[in-house]
């Protein structure tokens, strides 16, 4: 098949060049590769590394595809409010069978840089149990990369749960709602995510074994089931928003809380939202007796950033809430979130 060989441009942070040799791809372990889009498509390259395997990372069509070769794809672009740690699973399974069929597996984004160097340096900190730093040193050592700093937390976030996904996980759960749904890149695409969100969310939560959704909160009014406490958003101890950097105790008012509940959005509000762009917070009814119990809104703006003690660190992912008087305790299981 012809194609135009295209090299893309090469980009530092900063714009430096740095002398490491800056080939389409690298060897980084064993049958392992890391690469750019031009190694994805040069035939010729990868019959010569034994490659019979290609991970892309990014969010176009390789122009030229063999027959012969096993593709996976996770779509997303650079930056760093896209989700690629519930994605990591997956991909490590797709390295681990090509690495188990002694076939080589090329891993690669548009520079082989950001995107695909993270899902390497997942993989190897998923198999070595290594935390980030000495895993980066060693990928780095064989190629110039530079994860963005949100897949860097990210991968510190998978390594906290210990390499799998766990529902339980306050953060991973902050972090769904934060990337999936809301991200203020995508927010005008918000209807659309929905749905995406609530298939990934079951997903990570029928991979968790034992999952307990903790009490159940009802309409204070009328008694209809709304959400349970795993849904609901509360900082987690003493500890700074990692996601934006900011540090949360200069931040704090002080105060215990505000009196309202943050939550993850549900999947009963679907049919009730109306996105409301500039017109200020929508309001979710009660399905049952229709009282007003939700406020939501779509942008990140001072109505949702809340510093009291309960919110404070929970900066971004915060859009639907409901005055802790609307709603009542069902039942008084107890749960433990990590
Ligand atoms: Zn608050
Ligand atoms: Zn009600």
């Amino acid at each position: 098949m012809q194609y135009k060989r295209q090299r893309p441009r090469r980009r530092t942070p900063g714009g430096m060049r740095t002398n490491l040799e800056e080939g389409d791809m690298h060897l980084i372990e064993e049958h392992l590769y890391l690469g750019n889009i031009v190694a994805a498509q040069d035939p010729e390259a990868l019959k010569e590394h034994n490659i019979s395997y290609i991970l892309s990372v990014f969010d176009d069509e390789l122009s030229v595809k063999c027959d012969s070769l096993t593709y996976m794809q996770i779509r997303v672009y650079d930056m760093y409010d896209e989700d690629l740690l519930t994605h990591l699973p997956e991909a490590i399974e797709f390295i681990d069978s090509a690495l188990g069929s002694g076939k080589g597996v090329l891993v690669h984004c548009h520079m082989g840089y950001s995107r695909s160097a993270t899902v390497v340096i997942g993989y190897l900190m998923s198999k070595t149990k290594q935390p980030y730093e000495p895993v980066y040193d060693m990928v780095r050592a064989k190629r110039l990369i530079g994860p963005n700093k949100g897949f860097r937390n990210q991968l510190s976030v998978f390594a906290e749960m210990g390499f799998t996904l766990n529902a339980k996980n306050r953060k991973l759960r902050q972090f769904m709602v934060e990337t999936l749904l809301t991200s203020d890149t995508f927010w005008k695409k918000w209807e659309n995510k929905v749905d995406a969100y609530f298939a990934r969310l079951e997903l990570i939560e029928s991979m968790t074994g034992e999952l307990d959704m903790g009490a159940g909160y009802v309409c204070h009014k009328c008694g209809h089931k709304l959400f349970n406490e795993i849904h609901v958003q509360r900082s987690t101890a003493s500890e700074e928003d990692e996601w934006v950097g900011i540090d949360s105790d200069t931040l704090s008012d002080g105060k215990e809380s505000c009196g309202y509940l943050y939550i993850e959005p549900q999947k009963w509000m679907t049919g009730l939202l109306g996105v409301t762009a500039d017109d200020g917070p929508g309001l979710i009814k009660c399905p049952d007796c229709a009282q007003e119990l939700i406020e939501y809104n779509d942008m990140f703006d001072p109505f949702t950033a809340c510093y009291c003690l309960s919110h404070k660190n929970l900066f971004k992912c915060r859009r639907f809430r409901v005055a802790d008087n609307k709603i009542k305790i069902e039942s008084q299981n107890e749960l433990k979130l990590d």
